[in-house]
């Protein structure tokens, strides 16, 4: 049987199979079908020669907010700009609003959404007014209940700690972690200024996810040096996550962690209506391009895109891998090599040398050009105007 899709003569990176060498990559079904040197083009509709191309994954963004019932959201399709073919949000909606993000977002959209669902019942709601300031909002078996009823698209558990949890940050753990254990899914946790971040590195279970790894805004796991507690958590199996959005991450703190071998497990950006237009533009491939910046090789930037957090969602079997019978969710780009400012939420700024640059998107076996999917942002009100001021 023909291919519906072949890509040619790319270097074809899959981290999940060890694989980095010069092939072909063969569609059919939506499946990816066969990986291989010179695959048979006969009858194939669709034949790409992608020759002096990279060739990898659909990548999967973690982290960002597609629901735009809040101040945060932005319209999920514009990750296929950007080579991400799975796009998770974290905790824009709580157990009262995930449904209807369900059926107006979720079930719509031509990218895959995945959600974690925030233990505040509502999720974010606006940055003036943050969700758990009243802990009464924070309702573990109501979201245990909704995500057990939306397990194919409800993946964990989102909590916030630092200024929105006021003075009972360990409290709102608990509860999130309460949740987390009934529906029996791994619990995100964000970090910022004022969270306490070395008990929650104590109290994260395997699988959990520390969120906002480098923010910089008085990280309490990278000081002088990474805390033991962060080694412990890492060794026990929770995830550390970049989760840059436009007030996460630092490079001073990046550049302290890798000095000590402390690498994030994921890549994400954190897109929202704050971080997605000027003055961060925040994209995957830009967060992948500023840690080549910082020494992290091309296969880890990849891997740390696509097989780690399928891991991390526990479908491995289905995204982030080339392997036959895999969702074809395929990116193809380029390395550009120049002279690349990149700025960090702190408006710090370091040059790079190279630049991901996304060439063709596959989703579900069908191709669409980065950046033509058309988008509209929400307007702005004088509100927002605030947290634009805060990042410079
Ligand atoms: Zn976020």
């Amino acid at each position: 049987m023909p291919f519906d899709l072949l890509l040619t003569g790319g270097r074809v990176i899959d981290p999940s199979q060890s694989l980095d060498a010069v092939g072909d990559v063969g569609v059919r079904g939506g499946r990816i079908a066969e990986l291989g040197r010179n695959l048979d083009a006969a009858g194939c509709p669709d034949v790409r020669d992608v020759s002096g191309k990279y060739v990898c994954p659909g990548l999967i963004d973690l982290h960002g907010h597609w629901y735009e019932g809040n101040l945060y959201g932005v319209d999920p399709l514009i990750c296929l700009n950007h080579g991400v073919t799975t796009a998770v949000d974290a905790g824009s909606t709580g157990y009262t609003n995930f449904p209807e993000f369900r059926r107006t977002v979720i079930d719509l959209c031509l990218t895959d959404v995945l959600a974690f669902v925030h233990i505040s019942f509502m999720g974010l709601h606006a940055p003036y007014a943050e969700e758990l300031m009243d802990l009464r909002y924070a309702r573990p078996q109501e979201t245990a209940a909704v995500i057990a009823k939306h397990r194919d698209r409800a993946v964990g558990v989102k909590l916030r700690t630092g200024a929105m949890t006021a003075n009972h940050g360990l409290e709102a753990l608990d509860r999130a972690l309460a949740a987390a254990n009934e529906a029996g899914v791994p619990l995100m946790v964000h970090v910022s200024r004022g969270a306490e971040e070395r008990e929650i590195l104590r109290r994260l279970r395997p699988g959990d996810i520390l969120t906002h790894c480098f923010h910089g805004r008085g990280n309490q796991m990278i000081a002088e040096t990474i805390v033991p507690e962060a080694h412990e958590a890492r060794e026990r199996g929770v995830f550390f996550d970049v989760g840059h959005g436009c007030g996460s991450f630092s490079w001073d703190t990046a550049c302290r962690a890798f000095e000590q071998h402390f690498y994030p497990d994921t890549l994400s950006t954190d897109l929202h209506r704050y971080s997605v237009s000027e003055p961060l533009c925040i994209t995957l491939p830009q967060v992948m391009s500023k840690m080549l910046c910082i020494g992290m090789s091309l296969v880890d930037v990849v891997l740390k895109t696509t097989a780690v957090p399928a891991r991390v969602l526990g479908r491995e079997h289905e995204i982030g891998t080339l392997a036959p019978g895999a969702q074809a969710d395929l990116l193809v780009f380029d390395v550009e090599s120049g002279q690349f400012p990149f700025t960090d939420t702190h408006l710090q700024v370091r040059d790079g040398s190279r630049r991901i640059v996304p060439r063709l998107v596959i989703k579900k076996g069908q191709a669409h050009v980065p950046g033509s999917a058309a988008v509209r942002l929400r307007d702005l009100y004088e509100s927002d105007m605030d947290v634009f001021r805060a990042i410079g």
